[in-house]
C-alpha cells in the first residue's frame, strides 16, 4: 500500500492525528499540498464528537480548555465561560468554555 493510499485511509477512518503524522512525516513534498488540503476538508466534514465525560472533565481540571461546537476540537485559554470565541483549529468562532458548554449539552 502506498502511503498516500494509508494517508486516505486514516482519513476515511476517521483518524485524521494519523493522517496528519503521516502527511508531516511520510508524504513526499509535492503531495503535501494536497494533503493539507483532504485534511481541512475532512475536518469541515466530521462530525464534532464532543463527549460529555471530556467537558466535566475540563470542568474539573479547570485549566481553561474550550471546545470548539463545529470541529470537536479542544482548545486551552478559555474563560470556563466562554463564548463564540475563535477556534484555532477550524477559524469558526464557535469555541465554548468548558461550564459554558457543560450547561448547554448536559
Ligand atoms: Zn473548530
Amino acid at each position: 500500500m502506498s502511503t498516500w493510499d494509508r494517508f486516505m485511509q486514516a482519513i476515511e477512518g476517521g483518524n485524521p492525528a494519523e493522517a496528519l503524522r503521516i502527511s508531516e512525516q511520510e508524504l513526499p513534498p509535492e503531495q503535501k499540498p494536497v494533503a493539507q488540503t483532504v485534511l481541512t476538508e475532512a475536518k469541515k466534514k466530521r462530525k464534532p464528537r464532543i463527549e460529555i465525560a471530556a467537558v466535566m472533565a475540563a470542568v474539573e481540571r479547570d485549566d481553561g480548555t474550550g471546545f470548539c461546537i463545529t470541529c470537536g476540537e479542544e482548545q486551552g485559554g478559555c474563560e470556563p465561560d466562554a463564548r463564540r470565541v475563535e477556534c484555532d483549529s477550524c477559524g469558526e468562532k464557535k469555541v465554548y468554555g468548558a461550564e459554558e458548554l457543560l450547561f448547554r449539552i448536559a
